[in-house]
């Protein structure tokens, strides 16, 4: 089958990589349509140096072999850590931060990038019929936005910052301002900052504080922005993962008594929610050929992704 293999250095694409066959637990997927994540990206350039394996973990599929009889057939998405399913974090339903977890795409499984992948069952969720592919694509970082609200009491009183403007920035944005928050966002490109004109706040000034302020802009300069407005005993969240590390005097947020959260991926049934209602509005997925790969990579659409 077609995949995008990481050789540990760089995406190869193969032809002739070997078809996945489902197991027990496990089901094959035959991917429709997966898309570019900036988590990919970071792969490529060294974030999981030890990763060998087809690229890729955001997908719409269709079940084709599976021991839950009750999935094949059903166009799907899915959640990419699996735990070992018998330790302490597995065991209190906090599966992700399993120490012996695989996660698809990035660290002992193949990825989405392939014509097909297997997948844990109880990783699976269906799609609401009425949910077009195109959307349903977007339900991974969808729920990456909404663990945010899912660890963190937003109140609709509070005031809210947002750094980035990117793609995980505007759907935290959206996730944000339905608690009825006023929200600012503290971007720099002024094309991007226009989709967020509808339902936030898109110019800070100089002097101007946040209660919360969150993280979204892939880069090691997010937590500096962060310290210079979030108010004393506010809470910085974290969501940016990049390669390389921040300098930052971590002292100012004792002496402040800030709180810094990490927030990693969230609650998927309530992405496909929201989206199916329409609450959240996102910009369409440009596709390309997965032997397309290079121009995929190198373009700088709101989303990227290849179509099987
Ligand atoms: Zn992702
Ligand atoms: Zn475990």
């Amino acid at each position: 089958m077609k995949a995008l293999y990481f050789d540990g250095t760089k995406p190869v694409y193969l032809e002739d990589y070997p078809k996945p066959a489902a197991s027990e637990g496990h089901s094959l997927i035959k991917v429709l349509m997966s898309a570019v994540c900036n988590t990919d990206r970071e792969v490529i350039k060294g974030y999981r140096p030890d990763f060998r394996g087809v690229l890729g973990h955001e997908f719409v599929g269709v079940v084709e072999a599976s021991d839950d009889k009750s999935l094949i057939g059903k166009r799907v998405v899915g959640e990419l850590n699996e735990g070992c399913g018998d330790c302490i974090y597995c065991n209190t339903n906090r599966e992700k931060h399993c120490l012996t977890r695989k996660v698809i795409g990035m660290e002992g499984l193949d990825g989405t990038f392939g014509e097909y992948f297997v997948l844990a069952n109880h990783l699976i969720h269906p799609i609401p019929d009425s949910l077009p592919t195109e959307k349903a694509i977007y339900t991974e970082p969808l729920a990456a936005a909404l663990e945010i609200p899912d660890m963190l009491h937003i109140r609709p009183s509070t005031n809210v910052a947002v750094i980035g403007d990117g793609r995980l920035a505007l759907m935290i944005a959206q996730v944000v301002a339905l608690t009825g928050a006023d929200l600012t966002i503290i971007g720099k490109n002024p094309d991007k900052l226009k989709n967020f004109e509808s339902f936030a706040k898109t110019s800070h000034k100089d002097g101007d504080t946040y209660e919360i302020v969150i993280d979204a802009c892939g880069h090691p300069s997010g937590i500096k922005t962060a310290k210079n407005i979030v108010r004393k005993r506010g809470t910085v969240v974290m969501k940016s993962t990049y390669a390389g590390t921040a300098n930052i005097d971590l002292s100012w947020f004792v002496v402040n008594e800030v709180t810094i959260m990490g927030s990693r991926c969230g609650p998927f049934e309530p992405a496909l929610k929201l989206l199916n209602m329409g609450l959240v509005n996102l910009p369409p997925i440009e596709l390309w050929d997965l032997k397309d790969y290079e121009k995929a990579l190198a373009s700088d659409a709101f989303k990227v992704g290849f179509k099987f």
